[in-house]
C-alpha cells in the first residue's frame, strides 16, 4: 500500500479545511469499511484521509427533537442507530431496516455519513428514508444547506455532496400517523447486498395518504415508484389493490439488471414485494 496521512481533526471546521476538493486522492474518512475495501483493491490509492471520529459531538449523537424530529449524526455507528431506545420506539421501521443489513461486523463499524456517501445503488437505508421524507445537512466552506434524500444521490456512487462538503447530520420527519415497512430480497446469503429494497410509507386516516413507495438495489439510485404511489393514493388496501399497485410498480421501474438478478427477474421481484411491503406496513400499527 502506497503511503499516505491520516488526520483526525479535533472540529469539523477543521475537518473541512483539510478536504481538496480538486484532489480525489483527499478523502473523508467515517468507519472505513467501504473506503479500505477500495484501498486494499489498489482502486483508490488515497494522499489524505481526513478521519471525521473527533470532528464534534454534533457528528456523534442521536437525538429526538421536542418536536419529535430525529437527528443522526453522521458519525454514528449502524448498530447505535439500531439499537437506540428512542430510535426502536418513535422509528421502528429503521431498527427493522438495520437489522438485515450486512452482518453485525460491518454495522459495529460502518457509519450512517458513510453508508450515505458512498452511495451504492444496492444500500438499504436511502430507500427508508425517503420513504420517511428525511433530510441531510450538508456542510462546506460556503455554509450549510440541507438536502433531500431522495436528491442525494445522483447515480451509481455518486452524489450532489461536493468535494469540499461533508454530511454533518440526517434528519427525520416525525413518524406522527405515518405507517412504514422495508421488505428486501437477498438472491445469495440472508445478510449478502440485496437484488431489491422496497421502503413504503403513508399517513393513515383510515385510507391512504401521501405514499411514498421507493424502490432500492434494482435501480441505477434509489427512485419513487410514483404511478403506484397514485394508484394507492386515498384508498384502502385490499388484495386486489396489492395485486394492482405490484404491477403498476413492475411497470414503471426502470431496472437494471446485475449480477444478483436479470431485468426480468427483478420486474417480477417489485411486482411481489411492493405488494409485501404495503401488507406489512398496512399490519403494522400506526404510529400513536
Ligand atoms: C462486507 C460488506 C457488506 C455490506 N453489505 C451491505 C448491505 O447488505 N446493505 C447495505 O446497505 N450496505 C452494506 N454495506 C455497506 C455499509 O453499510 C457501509 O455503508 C459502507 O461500507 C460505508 O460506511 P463507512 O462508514 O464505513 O464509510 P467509509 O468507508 O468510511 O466511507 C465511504 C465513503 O463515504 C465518504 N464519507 C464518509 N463519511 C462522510 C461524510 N460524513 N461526508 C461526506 N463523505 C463521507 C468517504 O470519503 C467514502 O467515499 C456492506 C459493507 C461491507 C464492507
Amino acid at each position: 500500500m502506497t503511503p499516505f496521512d491520516l488526520v483526525e481533526p479535533p472540529s469539523l471546521g477543521e475537518a473541512l479545511k483539510l478536504l481538496e476538493p480538486d484532489d480525489s486522492a483527499v478523502r473523508p474518512l467515517a468507519g472505513g469499511t467501504a473506503l479500505m475495501l477500495l484501498m486494499k483493491s489498489g482502486f483508490f490509492r488515497p494522499k489524505r484521509l481526513v478521519s471525521l471520529r473527533a470532528a464534534g459531538e454534533r457528528l456523534a449523537r442521536i437525538r429526538i427533537e421536542p418536536n419529535g424530529e430525529l437527528r443522526i449524526g453522521a458519525m454514528v455507528r449502524l448498530a447505535a442507530l439500531e439499537w437506540a431506545p428512542e430510535v426502536r420506539r418513535d422509528f421502528p421501521v429503521i431498527g427493522h431496516t438495520l437489522r438485515t443489513l450486512a452482518n453485525v461486523r460491518v454495522r459495529n463499524v460502518a457509519t450512517l455519513g458513510g453508508h450515505l456517501a458512498h452511495a451504492d445503488p444496492h444500500s438499504d437505508l436511502p430507500p427508508v428514508l425517503i420513504a420517511l421524507g428525511a433530510c441531510l445537512v450538508l456542510a462546506g466552506p460556503r455554509g450549510e444547506r440541507a438536502v433531500p434524500v431522495e436528491g442525494f444521490a445522483t447515480g451509481h456512487y455518486e452524489t450532489v455532496c461536493k468535494g469540499d462538503e461533508l454530511i454533518v447530520e440526517a434528519t427525520i420527519p416525525p413518524l406522527g400517523r405515518r405507517r412504514a415497512a422495508y421488505a428486501k430480497c437477498t438472491t445469495r446469503s440472508a445478510d449478502d447486498w440485496p437484488a431489491l429494497g422496497i421502503a413504503v410509507a403513508w399517513d393513515d386516516d383510515g385510507a391512504i395518504r401521501s405514499p411514498r413507495i421507493v424502490l432500492g438495489a434494482a435501480t441505477e439510485r434509489p427512485t419513487r415508484l410514483k404511478a403506484a404511489e397514485a394508484l394507492i393514493a386515498g384508498r384502502t388496501l385490499d388484495g386486489a389493490l396489492l395485486t394492482r399497485a405490484g404491477e403498476a410498480a413492475a411497470e414503471e421501474a426502470d431496472v437494471v439488471a446485475d449480477a444478483r438478478g436479470s431485468v426480468s427477474y427483478k420486474k417480477q421481484l417489485v411486482k411481489v414485494y411492493v405488494a409485501r411491503a404495503l401488507r406489512a406496513a398496512g399490519a403494522g400499527p400506526a404510529a400513536p
